[in-house]
């Protein structure tokens, strides 16, 4: 049984106050909050087992090496993918969509080349594609969300043409909560011989996830999204398209020998690793898959599902709430405007006050906040330990907001 109380004691952050109430976190689209295990990881990785990896023949840098090395395969089995080796570290997304557009992407593309993209995309799988047209005259092209905040797959199938070669595309906006039917878009995609990424940083965190299943080439996640630290992530990559990677950061660790002359590669999936990883954030994000694991994703995404219907009955019954994105099955991400000239910067003040963290802005998806005409919208994202309590306070304290604002 998924014991919801028993899973918050494991997160201590969520016994504390803020502003002399119960801290409510609604702001897990920006970050999870982690639990005890990973914050054990974190601090046993630094005060009893850290060195550097790789590098030494000594016991604690092979202790750290192992450790380190082990979050591979539990990455691997979080994902679904079939090895180990199609598992790249990074320091999350951001740097996995960035390597892929300069190391896959970059030198396979010409002027007039296309990357299909969806409206409610994140900045970071939007700009490192601007850099290609801006560089290499490569053309962006984009499908729109329906009133609903829908995607459509076929509208995205249908925007495939014979000079496409990537679709760029998240699996859950993180604005909206709208899921995106990725595997029928990779069916198609690999029938006409287009490679698709996937950005998988909030669709991982919801629901079971399968690359292997799913059939894309690429999936990008984000560990401090997935309960573990800053500054860890990884990118799964399908083997054949890392065969057709050119390594773009150089440095230590990924190459095999340096002369004046010549350099020879270290073996994939470390050719795409230069430098000193984040060791102890990388055992950190194990520690948070495998903790994941433990609960079981299925349980979560049911858990998940119960808060979401909760909340779009409680915030629809607000008929002065501007909810954006109502499409069917979509995540508890609830993005949101009040009617009048309220700005989501006072309304998210406003809940503050009342102990509730929800963030306001464009949340990095400003095509999406132009497609929708908003400039901004206060927007309250559900973890894996909310509760339904938790949504009654949230809309508390929005009628104060709206009787102080409105
Ligand atoms: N993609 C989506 C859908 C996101 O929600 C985020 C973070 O908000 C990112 C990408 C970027 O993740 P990171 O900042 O961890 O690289």
């Amino acid at each position: 049984m998924y014991d919801v109380a028993k899973i918050r004691a494991d997160f201590p952050i969520l016994a504390r106050e803020v502003n002399g109430k119960p801290l409510v976190y609604l702001d897990n689209g920006a970050s999870a909050q982690k639990p005890q295990v990973v914050i054990d990881a974190v601090t046993r990785g630094y005060a009893e087992e850290y060195a550097n990896v790789h590098r030494g023949l000594h016991y604690l840098s092979n202790l750290a090496t192992d450790k380190y090395e082990a979050v591979r395969g539990i990455v691997a089995r979080f994902l679904g993918a079939a090895s180990e080796d199609e598992i790249i570290f990074n320091s999350g997304t951001t740097e996995g969509i960035n390597m892929v557009a300069y190391a896959w992407a970059a030198p396979r593309m010409q002027a007039g080349d296309e990357i299909v993209l969806s409206v409610m995309e994140h900045h970071a799988n939007i700009v490192p594609w601007h850099f290609l047209r801006e560089r290499q005259g490569v053309e962006l092209k984009w499908v729109d969300t329906d009133a609903t905040g829908a995607l459509d797959a076929e509208k995205v199938i249908a925007a495939i043409g014979p000079k496409t070669k990537l679709i760029a595309i998240t699996q859950l906006s993180n604005v909206l909560g709208t899921q995106v039917d990725v595997a029928r878009i990779c069916q198609v995609a690999h029938e006409k011989g287009v490679a698709v990424l996937v950005d998988g940083s909030q669709g991982a965190v919801h629901a079971p996830v399968n690359v292997a299943e799913m059939g894309c080439d690429f999936y990008a996640i984000t560990g401090h999204k997935l309960y573990g630290p800053s500054g860890s992530g990884a990118i799964y990559v399908k083997r054949e398209r890392m065969d057709e990677m050119q390594p773009f950061m150089g440095g230590g660790d990924m190459i095999r020998d340096v002369s004046k002359d010549v350099i020879t590669y270290n073996d994939p999936p470390m050719k795409f690793e230069a430098g000193t990883p984040g060791i102890v954030q990388t055992i950190g994000f194990g520690a948070a898959l495998e903790y994941l694991m433990e609960l079981g994703m299925k349980n979560v995404a049911k858990h998940e599902a119960d808060l979401a219907a909760y909340a779009s009955e409680r915030l629809t019954g607000l008929n002065w709430l501007g909810l954006q994105g109502t499409a069917p099955g979509k995540a508890a991400i609830f993005s949101f405007t009040m009617e009048g000239t309220a700005h989501a910067h006072d309304i998210s003040t406003i809940l503050d006050k009342k102990g509730v963290a929800v963030r306001a802005g464009h949340h990095c998806a400003q095509p999406l906040m132009q497609h929708l005409g908003v400039s901004a919208t206060c927007r309250a994202s559900f973890g894996l330990y909310n509760t339904r309590e938790e949504v009654d306070v949230l809309v508390d304290a929005l009628e104060l907001a709206h009787s102080l604002l409105g």
